[in-house]
């Protein structure tokens, strides 16, 4: 740290992505849930074109986006706002709604980026535990009078809580912002977009990482009420105008114009969970029950921390938590089947070597 650096960021612990090895011939790269499908065709040639034009800022409004994004989800343009990754969205939502007055409320196990935000934009947290099966209790949220965050499904644990429960969090918080985080929403839970015309309170998060195969490209977007969506415009054109760059912009639109091939690949990952959750428990692994592309799992003879290791020697990447409760536990991306057979049956080496 230099002398330079502000003491306001005194008690900032940045955020560790999952590693993206340079290499990765023969690695089994099952540790930052991205898709193990490329892009549509048609997304690479909108890049492609778009290329041409990097000359020219892009659209500030993101308006042909806004109106693509509208179009499927069934909500006015005005009521969508593109980001630079959801993570922007996340950000600008934190910075708009949060304050020494509204101060946030998540899960302890959540995403590791939300008390990272937190500290950076220096609003006051509150974590709440979740049960001892690692889900969230919504009545632990109803009537709390702060801006709540949730992650559904949650990371990464890969649960998820029901329409009716994020509906009652939403009614019982009023005053409040309740942020709800869908970044893994396609893979089998409800979203809660259907409700935004019913609750002024109610945030929506999506991205374009997961599901539709652009973690590379940036792409996330904001669903809620249009006066919602307006303040984090204020965020947003107080930040970073150009926050959705050209050739992001064409990729989205190229994506949506393609959802089928999408929700297709969606299915995919679903199927491959249900083996890859199969073969681990028959394994011996305590796997929770996943609408996520990752599962997290535990082995009932070895430390997360030496799985995790054995399972890099072997080429085999997924990641796994320092927080205490869940040390032992690995999250494993879902990716081919011949990758998620290639991981159940180095973790049956594994853990035969171990007995
Ligand atoms: C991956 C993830 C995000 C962020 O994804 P972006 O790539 O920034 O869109 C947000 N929330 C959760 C819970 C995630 O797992």
């Amino acid at each position: 740290m230099s002398r330079f650096f502000s003491s306001k960021y005194d008690k900032l612990v940045p955020y560790v992505p999952g590693e993206q090895p340079k290499d990765n011939a023969d690695i089994v790269k099952l540790n930052t849930n991205e898709s193990p499908f490329p892009p549509h065709p048609a997304v690479a040639a909108a890049v492609a074109e778009e290329c041409g034009r990097l000359n020219l800022y892009s659209d500030p409004e993101c308006a042909l986006l806004h109106s693509k994004i509208a179009e499927l989800y069934g909500v006015k343009p005005s009521q969508v706002l593109a980001t630079n990754g959801s993570d922007e969205a996340l950000n600008c939502a934190f910075l708009a709604f949060g304050d020494a007055n509204n101060p946030l409320a998540f899960p302890d196990v959540t995403y590791g980026f939300y008390p990272v935000f937190a500290a950076l934009d220096q609003i006051p947290y509150e974590e709440i535990p979740v049960r001892e099966d690692l889900s969230v209790c919504p009545e632990d949220y109803m009537g709390i009078h702060k801006t709540v965050v949730l992650a559904n499904p949650n990371a990464p644990t890969g649960m998820a809580l029901g329409l009716d429960a994020i509906e009652a969090i939403v009614r019982s918080n009023p005053d409040n912002v309740v942020v709800i985080d869908e970044a893994y929403v396609d893979f089998g839970s409800e979203s809660a977009v259907k409700l935004v015309d019913r609750y002024e309170n109610l945030l929506v998060i999506q991205t374009f990482s997961k599901s539709r195969s652009m973690a590379g490209a940036r792409l996330g977007f904001a669903i809620g009420n249009e006066k919602l969506i307006a303040d984090m415009n204020t965020i947003k054109y107080s930040t970073n105008p150009y926050n959705v760059n050209r050739m992001t912009a064409a990729a989205g639109c190229a994506a949506l114009a393609h959802n089928e091939y999408y929700m297709a690949n969606c299915r995919v990952i679903m199927e491959n969970r249900s083996y890859t959750t199969q073969a681990l428990r028959e394994l011996g692994f305590e796997v929770l029950d996943s609408r996520t592309n990752f599962v997290f799992a535990r082995s009932n003879k070895l430390s997360g921390e030496e799985l995790n290791r054995r399972l890099k020697e072997k080429n085999i990447l997924v990641r796994r938590f320092q927080k205490e409760r869940i040390r032992d536990y690995l999250r494993i991306s879902i990716g081919t089947r011949e990758q998620m057979e290639r991981l159940v049956q180095a973790a049956a080496e594994i853990l035969e070597d171990a007995t």
